[in-house]
Order: C-alpha cells, then structure tokens, then sequence
C-alpha cells in the first residue's frame, strides 16, 4: 500500500465549502484592542461566555485608555465569570498600560512586540497578527492540533504548540493560514471532535490518514 500524503489543497478546498465565512467566533468589531483583550480572557473559558462578559466589559472600558486607568477590582467584578479573573484583569490592565506607553496606544502588529505584553502568548499573537494585521499567524490550540495530527502532516502524538507552528507555517499558504485556523475551529467542534470523530461521514476522510485507516 502507497503512503499516505495528505493533500493541504484538497483538505482547504473541502473547509472553505464547508465554512466559506469563517471568522474568529470572538467579537471584536473590528478593533484589534478588543481581540486582544477578549482573547485574552477566553483561556480556559469558551468564547460565547466571552463574547457576553465583553459586553459589560467595553461599555465600563470603551478603549485602551479607560482600562488602562481602570481599577483592578471593577474589571475583575466584569470578567469573574470567565474564570481566571484575578490573573485575567490585571493582565488586561497592564497590557494596555503598556500599548499606550510603548505603542502610541496602538496595538503592536509584530510578533516581538505582541509577546511583550503581558498575558499575551504565540497562540494570541497569531490570532491577532492574520485576524487584524493580515499576516501569516498559525494559531496551533487544541483544534489545530488535533485535526492536523489526525490528517497526517505530523505524528498525532505531537501535543507541542511551537512545533505544530512551524511544521504548519511551512504547510498553509500564508494567505490562508488565519482562516485555515478558523476553519479548524468550526471543523473541530462539528465532526473531528477530541473524543468522538465522525468519520463515517466525513467529508474530508479521503484526504486524511485517521480516516484512510478506519
Ligand atoms: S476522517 Fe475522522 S479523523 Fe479524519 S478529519 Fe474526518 S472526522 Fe476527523
């Protein structure tokens, strides 16, 4: 029996079918502040609950300003609901301090200097750099992980974020990486879950090892 090489142009043409639209499912009206902080606060929480406390959250701190002045306590009350808080708004108010400070209160739009705000680690600055800047970002969380490792492009035992990176970086045309990510996501949740993959009806079983062996 041939190898099996999984084919990146088939397995992007099925997606983009599949989800033509894929956007982050964070809201953020378009300012990269916001992704930032909402990002931020959806580690270990799902993103409908962010998207609800974001609400309450940008009316209290419309800008980068607001939270950078904000007291400690009245974001913490905010974003207490997605768990983490204590961490979560003293990141979110520090992270603003310093993009009003070093950034002319803009947010940054390099790697460097996303990885030196606090809180903030490759997963989000990839987000931020293909959702709002337009560069290539691979944004490797468990979905990118799982999927890629079950369509074959590296051993499905590979849990390690950095490497995923960069195996996929090399893969994903860099145009296409922050959807493919997107794509991922949506895909992850609907049919190639963590614990029960739908194989059997998978359009994508032809183009992926995982599937070739079931
Ligand atoms: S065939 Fe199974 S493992 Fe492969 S992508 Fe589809 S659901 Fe996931």
């Amino acid at each position: 029996m041939p190898a099996f090489t999984p084919d990146i142009e088939k397995i992007q043409s099925v997606l983009r079918e599949l989800y033509p639209d894929a956007v982050c499912s964070l809201e953020y009206a378009g300012d990269p502040w916001r992704l930032l902080i909402a990002a931020r606060l959806s580690a270990q929480c799902t993103d409908e609950r962010v998207n609800i406390v974001c609400v309450p959250l940008f009316e209290a701190f419309p800008d980068v300003r607001a939270m950078a002045e904000a007291d400690p306590e009245a974001v913490e009350e905010i974003v207490r609901p997605c768990g983490l808080y204590h961490t979560k708004a003293a990141s979110c108010i520090a992270m603003s301090q310093i993009i009003l400070r070093d950034f002319d209160g803009k947010v940054p739009d390099t790697m460097e200097d996303l990885l030196s705000l606090p809180g903030v680690g490759r997963k989000i600055a990839n987000l931020l750099l293909g959702d709002c800047f337009g560069k290539p970002g691979i944004v490797a969380d468990t979905h990118c992980i799982r999927l890629n490792g079950r369509f074959g492009f590296y051993p499905e035992t590979l849990k390690d974020p950095l490497r995923v990176e960069k195996i996929l970086s090399e893969i994903v045309p860099r145009e296409d990486q922050a959807a493919y990510c997107h794509r991922m996501v949506l895909f992850g949740r609907d049919t190639c879950t963590a614990r029960a993959p739908k194989c059997g009806d998978c359009p994508l079983k032809p183009y992926c090892l995982r599937g070739n062996r079931s």
